[in-house]
């Protein structure tokens, strides 16, 4: 089984769960609705990877997100995390009302920063991407259709969360290829300070 790093000791994922369409400016940005009920996804275990792929199958789209780790009933710490999609995938499976596994749950689809704890999650918490030291994504929890209570709640309506499981509460606008060479640099912030950064090269 695969692992991420929380305070230098290693978690074992049984499963990522994932949010999508959770900020107004990225629905806007692939041109899709607000849905009537949260849209919810999974990720194995196997998802979790370490190196930026620009090309699985086909070109590889990024997408930044703040990613949770559940413990003993809350969020117990935070990484930035990049959700790996096949974008022409998903659209050919969306537009067939098909499974988005295929697109969203390959192999290596999920990389993470270290995760750090945390004691509360307020409105400031935030993300930012740059991509060769351009930022490309940024966004906050007030920005968020669904805040991360409201994640936490849903998803144990009808999933069983596990101690160490990752919720990746979905990404703000800016998402696009990924390109061979390309500089990632992911960081989550509070108004004061960065939490938490890492940097990937894109392969
Ligand atoms: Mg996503």
């Amino acid at each position: 089984m695969r692992s991420v790093k929380l305070d230098n000791n290693d978690i074992t994922p049984s499963k990522i769960v994932c949010v999508g369409r959770n900020y107004a400016n990225h629905i806007s940005e692939l041109g899709n609705e607000i849905p009537d009920n949260m849209v919810i996804f999974l990720k194995p275990n196997s998802a979790i990877g370490h190196q930026l792929r620009s090309y699985h199958q086909e070109t590889l789209h990024y997408e930044a997100e703040l990613c949770f780790i559940y413990q003993k009933g809350r969020f117990s710490a935070v990484a930035i995390g990049l959700d790996l999609t096949k974008r022409a995938l998903q659209s050919n499976l969306k537009a067939k009302g098909l499974p988005w596994e295929r697109a969203k749950a390959f192999t290596d689809s999920a990389l993470f920063s270290d995760f750090v704890s945390l004691d509360t999650i307020d409105d400031e918490l935030a993300l930012a991407l740059l991509v060769n030291g351009e930022t490309r994504q940024a966004g906050t929890v007030a920005m968020m259709l669904h805040s991360p209570q409201a994640i936490l709640k849903e998803i144990q309506s009808f999933i069983e969360l596990e101690d160490g499981d990752i919720v990746m509460t979905g990404t703000p606008a800016g998402v696009g290829e990924i390109v061979t060479g390309d500089i990632f640099a992911g960081q989550v912030r509070t108004r004061e300070h960065v939490l938490v950064s890492k940097q990937w090269q894109a392969i």
